[in-house]
Order: C-alpha cells, then sequence, then structure tokens
C-alpha cells in the first residue's frame, strides 16, 4: 500500500461526547461526503454508538448506503433533485427535505406509489439564498397542512455562523423563528426543530433546538480557524491523519531543478524524497512549495510541483530516510489540515473531502 488514510474512530466518538456536554439538543452526525472523507459507514456507526441519534447527507445514495449497512438510526437527506427515486427513499424509511412545493408534489407522489406516508422536514431560507423555500412560502403555507406527507421537522442552514457576532446570524434566526409561526398557525406542528451547524453549535446555545446538526467539529475540526481558533482551541482531537510511503530517496546537487516547470532548484547538495501521492489522490498541487511531510523526525517541505501521482520533499543532506519509510503527509506530528488548507488557499473541509476513494482507509 503506498499511501493510505488512518482514521481514528476514538476521536470522533470523544468529539460527539464533547459536543454532547455543551448543548441538550439531540445530536445529527453529519456523514455526507463519505463522512467528511472519514469514511461513511464506519463513521456512521462510531457516532450513533456515541450518542448521535441521527444521521444526515447531502445525498439519497448516502442514505440508501446506510441502510444496506443496517443501520437503524433516523436518516435525512436534503439534497435531492426532481428525478431521484424518492419512492427507494421512503421505503428505506429516508427522510427527505422539501425545499420547494415542486419537492412537495414528488414526495406526495412518490408516498402513494411506496403505500407509505412520507417523512419530511420543511427547509426555509433564512438568508443564505441557497436551498430552502423562499417567494413560495406563502403558497405553501396554503397546502401544506392537508398535503400527505408527515412533517417531521422544520429546518433552515447558516450562512455565517462561523462569525461568532456577526449581525447576519441574528437576522436568520428571526426569520426562522418567524416563518415557524405562520407555519404553525396553519396547524402543522413540526417534532423536530433544527437550525444549528457545527460552528451555531459551538457558539450560538440560543439555536439548538431539539437537534443541532453537526459535520466538521466530529472530525475534530474548527469550523473557521480565523474566527473560531484552531481544533485545540475548541477542545476537539482531529481524526483524519494521510500516511504515504516513500517511494525513492536520492542525492541531488545544489541548483537541480525539480519538477514540472522547474518552478524551484536545490538550494544545497541535499537528499529528496519522492512521496506516492499526488494531486489525484487529493493532494492540493496549489499547496506546492508551501506544505511537507514529516519524517524522520523532521518537517520536510516540498520543492517544486505536485504531480498527479507523487510529490517531492527537500530531507536535508544529512538525512537518513530511506526508500520504504512512512511519511506523515496530513495530522499528527506532520502539517495539520489547517496548515494544508493555508497552503492551499482553501478551507479544512475541502483538504478532508477531497482525499480521493483510491487512497484506502484504515480505521483505529
Ligand atoms: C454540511 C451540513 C452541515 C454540517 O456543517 P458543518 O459546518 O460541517 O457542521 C449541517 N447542515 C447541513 C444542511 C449541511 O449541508
Amino acid at each position: 500500500m503506498r499511501a493510505f488514510v488512518e482514521v481514528d474512530l476514538k476521536a470522533i466518538a470523544k468529539n460527539i461526547k464533547w459536543i454532547k456536554r455543551g448543548t441538550s439538543a439531540d445530536i445529527l452526525a453529519v456523514v455526507k461526503a463519505d463522512a467528511y472523507g472519514h469514511g461513511l459507514v464506519p463513521v456512521a456507526k462510531t457516532a450513533v454508538k456515541a450518542g448521535a441519534s441521527w444521521l444526515g447527507v447531502a445525498l439519497l445514495e448516502e442514505a440508501l448506503l446506510l441502510r444496506k449497512a443496517k443501520i437503524k438510526a433516523p436518516i435525512i437527506a436534503w439534497l435531492t433533485p426532481p428525478g431521484e427515486d424518492f419512492v427507494a427513499a421512503i421505503k428505506n424509511d429516508i427522510q427527505l427535505s422539501v425545499p420547494s412545493l415542486t419537492h412537495l408534489k414528488l414526495i406526495e407522489a412518490a408516498g402513494k406509489k411506496a403505500k407509505r406516508t412520507p417523512k419530511v422536514h420543511i427547509e426555509v431560507d433564512t438568508g443564505m439564498t441557497r436551498g430552502g423555500l423562499l417567494k413560495e412560502w406563502d403558497e405553501f403555507l396554503k397546502v401544506i397542512a392537508k398535503s400527505n406527507v408527515e412533517v417531521v421537522g422544520y429546518w433552515s442552514h447558516f450562512a455565517r455562523a462561523d462569525e461568532p457576532g456577526q449581525k447576519a446570524n441574528a437576522t436568520q434566526e428571526k426569520i426562522f423563528n418567524s416563518k415557524l409561526l405562520e407555519l404553525m398557525n396553519t396547524g402543522v406542528i413540526p417534532k423536530i426543530v433544527h437550525f444549528a451547524n457545527s460552528a451555531a453549535t459551538l457558539t450560538i446555545p440560543a439555536v439548538h433546538s431539539q437537534m443541532v446538526r453537526v459535520g466538521i467539529a466530529m472530525y475534530g475540526l474548527s469550523p473557521d480557524v480565523n474566527h473560531m481558533g484552531s481544533s485545540k482551541d475548541l477542545g476537539l482531537t482531529p481524526a483524519m491523519k494521510v500516511k504515504a510511503i516513500v517511494h525513492l530517496v536520492k542525492e541531488v546537487s545544489k541548483g537541480s531543478p525539480v519538477g514540472y516547470g522547474a518552478t524551484e532548484k536545490t538550494k544545497s547538495d541535499t537528499k529528496l524524497a519522492i512521496i506516492a501521492m499526488g494531486y489525484s489522490d487529493g493532494i492540493p498541487r496549489q499547496s506546492s512549495n508551501a506544505a511537507g511531510v514529516y519524517i524522520g523526525g523532521r518537517r520536510a517541505p516540498i520543492i517544486g510541483r505536485v504531480s498527479m501521482d507523487q510529490f517531492v520533499v527537500d530531507l536535508g543532506a544529512d538525512s537518513k530516510v530511506q526508500a520504504g519509510d512512512i511519511a506523515t503527509v496530513i495530522g499528527g506530528k506532520g502539517y495539520s489540515v489547517d496548515e494544508w488548507a493555508r497552503a492551499a488557499g482553501t478551507i479544512n473541509y475541502e483538504i478532508v473531502t477531497r482525499i480521493a476513494s483510491r487512497v484506502p482507509r484504515i480505521y483505529a
């Protein structure tokens, strides 16, 4: 195996328990995108065991994989465009989000076909201007009470919860509450109101309601290192490490151009290691020259451009590293997910979710 992702399931359990201590709301563990790259089924099982009572995914196929793995917890899938197999969703007891009148009609029709009442969560757009009912709201209020669905939940999503104190959060909260009143005035009383993502779970207790939807924090990462501090500041333990085997070590002379475009030259006689991972594995090409690996007791920075399947690091002339040794590419004593994110000009969410499926996940 030339590279692998080491997932610390104990860290995930610990993070969930830590988050649970800060709220009386139920926890919905967000396991979309292969559990943020950590592995859908093992993470979902761990989350449920650690005290999450719900699971949330974006796609219907993700929800169906959870059912196939015999996971019994209630599941919501919230990104299901027209054309998705709503009948299969209902038959597998997967709860669906309703972000439009079109979705309501399609889900009702599928319920009739499946001979079951679909369980749904009404999604309102409270200012993010992405998912959820907006201008259709008044029309929706006229039909929802007599529709053939069971309204289990009412929900929305924050655009700027990772900026504590940001006025937009209070504005979204106000809209959320006033629309909930309007809904209840039609006689529809959702059992579960849910609004908070990780950032709001950690910083806005007033919006926890009955349930919080926790993603990034359960993986031990900060929703926003600039506004909210690091994992450590938040009491979270990162769960992902990425490791790779050194393919080759070679001695080179000062001034040797390294990699495509010869963007860098060695500054002295040194040893280089060729690491068997590249941008097709999810190592960001943009991070060329700004991140690296931990190996032989020290950090070795990337030199030159990241290639598709490999990149080169500068070990230093005195290094004892040999081909076959294991380099820590992300996490542990190496460059953290947040350091890789900074190097690539992106966020920690993208670093963990972009690790390709061809890199095997190993569980500890
Ligand atoms: C991804 C997602 C979350 C989790 O967000 P985090 O910032 O990772 O906690 C919560 N709710 C919805 C609807 C999402 O799509």
